[in-house]
C-alpha cells in the first residue's frame, strides 16, 4: 500500500503522465459529473486501495473539483458511519 508521499511521487513520474495524457485524448467526459473538460486523470480503485496506478483500466477522466468533491463525500460518509457506531 503506498505512503501519501509515494501517491505524489507517483503523480509527477512520466508513466503515469503519459498514461493521463492518453486517457483524455481519448475522452474528457467527466466520469463523475458527465459532462466534457475532464482535466485530471482519477482512479477507479485509490492507490491506497491497492488500485493501479498506471493502468487504463483504473483510469477515468474528471474535473480536478468533482474528483476533490467526490473525496470531500467519502470523508464525511466516514464521518457519518463513526458518528452512527457511537
Ligand atoms: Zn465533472
Amino acid at each position: 500500500m503506498p505512503s501519501r508521499p509515494e501517491i505524489a511521487r507517483l503523480r509527477k513520474t512520466s508513466k503515469y503522465r503519459n498514461a493521463r495524457a492518453r486517457l483524455l485524448a481519448t475522452s474528457t467526459v467527466c466520469w463523475i459529473c458527465g459532462r466534457e473538460g475532464a482535466d485530471t486523470a482519477d482512479h477507479v480503485v485509490p492507490l491506497n486501495q491497492g488500485g493501479d496506478p498506471y493502468s487504463a483500466l483504473n483510469l477515468r477522466p474528471a474535473h480536478h473539483r468533482c474528483n476533490a468533491m467526490r473525496k470531500d463525500n467519502r470523508a464525511s460518509e466516514n464521518l457519518a458511519e463513526t458518528s452512527r457506531e457511537w
